[in-house]
């Protein structure tokens, strides 16, 4: 016999099921508010942000070398 969960909707057994008419175990407590307050959620936001600045001045070197002259 199937059976639709009344929490979430989804399709269980009536026969072998030991948290009948729901479809887990976490669906009859969280029917009978045994969850209430203790809801765990996996929240793995780690923000993260190394900002390396690096300040590399560029010298810019104009080295004229006018030292090789052909006089006649
Ligand atoms: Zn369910």
């Amino acid at each position: 016999m199937i059976i639709h969960c009344p929490l979430c909707h989804k399709k269980t057994t009536w026969e072998e099921n030991p948290h009948r008419p729901f479809c887990s175990e976490r669906c009859k407590l969280t029917d009978l508010g045994l969850w209430a307050g203790e809801e765990y959620r996996i929240a793995d936001e780690s923000a993260d942000e190394t900002a390396e600045e690096e300040g590399t001045a560029g010298e810019g070197e104009n080295s004229v070398d006018d030292s090789d002259r052909h006089g006649i």
